[in-house]
């Protein structure tokens, strides 16, 4: 384990801090997770991506994370504020006339292979809300029985102004009770709460509403943030270590969370508040509700992961990002470190541009690697250069609060370096060229999760051209009457591990 200190901007305190876990090696890490009533877009991959890199560098450390990124899949209702309106996957369910759990799928194999093309690790644990509820009716059970929520015809709301007597609601935003309540604007048909802050833990369903559980209140549905408080209790326990999500939830989602918490626990749950700054276009978030989103599909060019979604739309398998707003499509690699060379609290304008140069950035980063791959130590040293404080410049850029843009800014020192000794200009040791490349293995590839992606394209063009060859052999075979021979190159494909499948319009394969 590498002991240097690792400072985390804590959203609670508003300053880096040291990070001292609870219960070291082991790392409790909690991240929101999406809501899929449809693809996730670009914006929310920035979060996802800033999360992995965290998650990485922790295991990098020597850390034991367990990671738990959960699926939202019940009670994100349309006003997400104030907690009224439609569900957002019924609704999506009731337009498509599909079962609720139809849309999760569909959108859980996107989700899954949007974040392996940008080659994010998997979390430790993945729970669904809806695979909880029992979790949930006992917090609530719970907050009620402490006195903090109260019982309004079949809902349960948590009372906010009682729990503000002796807690600080607004710990994690900065806003004073009164602010909120000032800002806050009473809606119609919510006379039933007896404050405008309080926010439903449990709502009664309509009778139209699709999904709803019995519970000892009737039958219903959960809120929305109750989920994200019962299930990390359940997988990292009343009090973790880390626990994250995009700015845009602290104003509620994490306010309530906390609130919940607290009200059921009596402890604040988390030591590390950590928000990612959002993902604009001309300067405005990218949202779902705006509708100014870009897919990962519109953008990305290279081969597919799985071709086994359920998607209504049959899948393709080449990527061929054609969003009309980019002249071309980008590797997601290219995306991913476009995302990297921002840290992951500032905002991130999404340019075609920007993409562009990102994508130079990148391919001269692997070129490096290439280069370096094939150097070979030099004999008489001039310029005295010290790789040793390079490597420890690039653990200090991470040890400050994850700072990749600062992280890349140091190695492409290192890019310098290897192209001037490629260039006979400096002279490296084997053991700078060796400690080089432990800094390519560790930084580039490790952290920073990049993947030489533009081999493996090469790679997949020559099969692509070496498959259609041996299709068109076998057709003529086939054509030819010569059957054995037809036969002969299906199996030894089979044997290799190539699928192939003859339809109407021709014979197709799969790895
Ligand atoms: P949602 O599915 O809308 O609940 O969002 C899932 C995650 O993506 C949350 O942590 C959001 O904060 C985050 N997110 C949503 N929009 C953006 C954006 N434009 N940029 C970065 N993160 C975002
Ligand atoms: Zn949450």
């Amino acid at each position: 384990m590498i002991t240097q200190p690792l400072f985390i901007y804590n959203t609670l305190t508003r300053k880096k801090e040291e990070f001292k876990p609870i219960n070291a090696p082991f790392v409790g890490f909690y991240v929101c997770g999406p809501t899929l009533y449809s693809d996730v877009h670009i914006g929310n991959c920035r979060t996802f991506t800033s999360f992995d890199i965290m998650f990485r560098y922790l295991l990098h450390l020597g850390y034991k994370v367990r990671y738990v990124r959960n699926i939202t899949d019940v009670g994100h209702l349309e006003d997400e504020v104030a907690g009224e309106g439609e569900d957002r996957i019924g609704k999506q369910a009731r337009i498509k006339q599909l079962e609720p759990m139809e849309i999760v799928q569909r959108y859980s194999f996107g989700f899954r292979e949007v974040m392996a093309l940008l080659n994010t690790l998997p979390p430790s644990i993945e729970p669904t809300a809806s695979g909880h509820i029992i979790e949930q009716i006992e917090m609530t059970q719970r907050i009620i029985d402490n006195g903090l929520a109260y019982v309004e015809d079949g809902n349960v709301y948590f009372d906010v102004e009682k729990f503000a007597k002796t807690n600080n609601y607004g710990v994690i935003s900065g806003r004073s009770l009164e602010d909120q309540l000032d800002n806050t604007r009473e809606l119609d048909g919510q006379q039933e709460k007896k404050g405008r802050l309080d926010f439903a833990l449990w709502k009664k369903a309509k009778p139209e509403h699709i999904m709803r559980w019995n519970s000892p209140w009737g039958e219903g549905f959960p809120g929305w943030h109750i989920e994200c408080s019962a299930m990390s209790t359940k997988y990292l326990g009343e009090q973790f270590d880390i626990h994250g999500g995009g700015m845009d939830l602290i104003p509620t989602h994490h306010t309530n969370e906390i609130a919940q918490s607290v009200g059921c626990c009596g402890k604040t749950p988390v030591n590390y508040w950590v928000h990612t700054n959002m993902l604009t276009l001309n300067g405005q978030k990218m949202s779902r509700s705006l509708g100014n989103v870009f897919l990962p599909v519109e953008l990305f060019t290279g081969k597919k992961l799985a071709d086994n979604s359920p998607s209504a739309t049959p899948s393709q398998a080449v990527l061929e990002g054609k969003h009309p707003l980019f002249e071309k499509a980008f590797s997601p690699m290219a995306v991913r470190f476009f995302m990297m060379q921002t840290h992951y609290r500032s905002t991130l304008d999404f340019s075609n541009e920007a993409l562009q140069a990102s994508e130079k950035g990148y391919e001269r980063l692997m070129e490096a690697y290439k280069t370096l791959l094939g150097l070979t130590a030099g004999a008489n040293f001039g310029e005295a250069i010290d790789i040793k404080a390079l490597q420890q410049k690039c653990y200090d850029a991470m040890n400050d609060d994850f700072n990749t843009s600062v992280l890349i800014a140091n190695l492409f020192e290192a890019v310098r370096i290897i192209n001037s000794c490629n260039d006979k200009k400096t002279n490296l040791s084997q053991s700078d060229i060796d400690l080089l490349k432990l800094i390519f293995d560790n930084f580039v590839f490790d952290i920073m999760g990049l993947k030489r992606e533009e081999e493996n394209n090469k790679a997949n063009a020559v099969l692509d051209k070496v498959m259609d060859l041996v299709l068109e052999m076998r057709t003529k075979a086939k054509a030819d009457k010569n059957f054995t021979q037809s036969d002969l190159i299906r199996d030894k494909l089979v044997e290799a591990g190539v699928t192939i499948k003859d339809g109407k319009e021709g014979t197709s394969w799969k790895l």
